[in-house]
């Protein structure tokens, strides 16, 4: 059996800056309570891993106690959960990705002149909930090509696009397309991470040369889910969160697998699947 992993798989830059962050302030032991705003990353493995070192999540500002410290996620937050952070007094943290930083300074600066915000992206992702939160709650959220039928548009108006940074690039064009159709005056900001292009190009192409691939991450995973997506386009494809989700008798049936992780993906869970593809292979011989 051969077993090729993908260029780029594993932990982005913006993932690994905020787990290094909270690693850091976990291991300063200054004795006061430390608090992620939702989990820390979409790795249920990893998150549990921080917890046992003494990270509290909280699901909203309110569960937060006073004189915490709190971590701002990768994902980032609405401009408001500044403010209420402050009034409770707590240390902030705040290891929200550069990369999405620099989205929610263009929707801030766009809407204060005026212009209308779309994004484009899931209205579910912690990320696109915190970008909206930058222009009011008032941007118009379209999560694929489907919902741009029948929409009503203010053609006085200017629009500003900016795009979820996990969003898959064939699906944004399409949409980047319509959109230009539909509107007289719009200005497109493509705001796709490299790091989900390099991973989505690179597992892509593994999956062109492998008969079987493995996508490693979070079942909630955005990122990794179009990992999966992309792959199962050229090939048989599955998408776990650990080895012990294979099917040893399965995946022994494969004389070619392809290895890829999501953004959110620790190395050490990768090099255990690989490890225990290994292990399965020999055993089998
Ligand atoms: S995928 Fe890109 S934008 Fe998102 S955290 Fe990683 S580096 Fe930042």
């Amino acid at each position: 059996m051969e077993i090729k992993i993908a260029e780029f798989a594993g932990f982005c830059f913006g993932v690994k800056r905020a787990m290094d962050v909270a690693w850091k302030k976990l291991h300063e032991n200054s004795g006061t309570a430390i608090y992620s705003l939702g989990p820390l990353i979409h790795n249920k493995q990893a998150v549990e891993r921080y917890q046992q070192e003494g990270l509290k999540i909280a699901d909203s500002v309110e569960e937060v106690e006073d004189g915490s410290v709190v971590i701002i996620r990768s994902h980032g937050v609405a401009l408001s959960v500044y403010d209420e952070l402050m009034s409770k007094n707590v240390e902030i943290i705040d290891a929200t990705c550069p990369f999405v930083s620099k989205i929610q300074k263009i929707v801030s600066k766009d809407y204060a002149q005026g212009k209308a915000i779309i994004i484009v992206g899931d209205p579910q992702h912690p990320e696109v909930i915190g970008i909206n939160g930058w222009c009011e709650n008032g941007a118009v959220i379209i999560k694929e090509l489907g919902d741009l039928d029948n929409m009503e548009w203010d053609k006085t108006k200017e629009y500003s696009v900016v795009v979820q940074t996990t969003m898959n690039s064939d699906g944004y064009e399409s949409i980047q397309n319509k959109l230009e159709e539909m509107l007289p005056s719009v200005v497109f900001n493509n705001t796709i991470c490299s790091a989900t292009c390099e991973r989505q190009e690179a597992s892509r192409k593994l999956s062109e040369k492998v008969e079987l691939m493995i996508v490693i991450g979070g079942l909630h995973s955005s990122n990794t889910r179009k990992l999966a997506q992309v792959c199962s386009n050229n090939c048989k494809t599955m998408h776990i969160e650990t080895k012990d989700d294979l099917d040893v008798e399965e995946i022994c049936s494969y004389s070619t697998i392809g290895i890829t992780a999501g953004a959110s993906t620790p190395e050490w869970i990768i090099e255990e699947t690989v490890e225990y593809i290994k292990e399965a292979d020999e055993n089998r011989r």
